[in-house]
């Protein structure tokens, strides 16, 4: 394989949750001189474009400010009807892939052809990404496609850069550091495009992810200010008893309503219990003020993402808190 020389790209191509793990990635970036005009953030978004059903509501607009307080261009990217369409999928093709091009039109493609199939279920928490559809359908995929579909990524040679920490999971730390991504056609006969994966965080421990964070003054998603110690899905299906009961007491509609569908599938989130007796078994983060909890389930990001000259970075109450499981 080749060898890797970070400075050798057209492109970098920062997966952007929002969360501490590909925030410290972009500032890795940052601190080994890339351009920023050759970085873009690519965020994925769970529920589309619509109603927010699994997801934190502030998280889009987050990153949008983030980008804009950096100065990088970002790109999003959706699966038609996001995480609740894909669930309830009865004998149907997965729903079509849209994303944001260089011109700011919307690209749509997919939905017409594969395997029809029915999930009517949670995803499972499980590594095997069959039964855990919501990582492999809603984020892999959506992005690969957003590369293989767009002409401006032939020709040239991209690097997609992930967070993955090997401290999170034995799983992710058999991770490669570098490797051929998903999208990569160099060797295609009609048209080639090269893109290689970069996993920079995977050696790093979470006090050096906080460290570089701290050091580029950064904000950081509201849901850490709270209490939570990674910044998934705000009804990820790793979260432990307290991280369900705190989603509880932010969002008891949404609450209300993955417990209806439970009930609906027959099936729950967890095996071997609901999420009522989950929420019941936790405690909530003591962290959670009415004032954080309306800026994180709110579609506007206010406070600024650097920190102002007179404000003192603060570790976040979710630091080195519980890891919701990631594998
Ligand atoms: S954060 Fe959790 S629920 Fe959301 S896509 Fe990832 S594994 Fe699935």
């Amino acid at each position: 394989m080749e060898q890797f020389n970070l400075h050798s790209y057209d492109k970098y191509l920062v997966q952007f949750s929002g969360g501490k793990d590909s925030t410290a990635s972009f500032l890795h970036l940052l601190d080994e001189g890339v351009p920023k005009e050759k970085i873009e953030l690519w965020h994925q978004e769970i529920d589309a474009r619509d109603k927010t059903f699994f997801d934190w509501e502030v998280t889009p607009d987050y990153c949008r400010k983030f980008a804009e307080a950096f100065g990088v261009k970002i790109f999003f990217q959706w699966k038609e009807g996001g995480f609740k369409r894909e669930m309830l999928r009865k004998e149907e093709y997965t729903a079509p892939t849209h994303f944001e091009c260089i011109d700011h039109s919307i690209g749509k493609v997919g939905g017409t052809s594969g395997k029809l199939s029915t999930r009517w279920k949670f995803p499972q928490a499980s590594p095997d990404l069959k039964v855990r559809w919501c990582s492999s359908y809603l984020k892999i995929d959506v992005c690969t496609s957003a590369i293989v579909n767009q002409e401006r990524f032939r020709g040239i040679r991209t690097l997609v850069i992930s967070g993955e920490r090997g401290e999170e999971s034995a799983r992710r730390a058999k991770y490669p550091v570098f490797e051929p991504d998903r999208a990569d056609r160099r060797n295609g006969k009609q048209f080639q495009r090269h893109v290689d994966r970069y996993r920079p965080m995977r050696d790093m421990k979470e006090r050096e992810v906080w460290d570089i964070i701290e050091r580029y003054r950064v904000r950081v998603h509201p849901c850490y200010y709270m209490g939570w110690g990674r910044c998934s899905c705000k009804f990820c299906i790793f979260s432990r008893k307290n991280q369900f009961a705190s989603a509880a007491v932010v969002s008891p509609a949404q609450t209300r309503l993955i417990i209806r569908y439970e009930k609906r599938f027959g099936c729950t989130i967890k095996r071997g219990t609901d999420l009522p007796s989950l929420i019941h078994s936790g405690t909530p983060y003591k962290d959670i003020t009415p004032e954080l909890k309306a800026l994180a389930t709110g579609r506007i990001y206010t406070p600024s993402v650097i920190l102002e000259e007179h404000e003192e970075w603060v570790l976040p109450a979710g630091a080195y808190g519980e890891n919701c499981g990631a594998v």
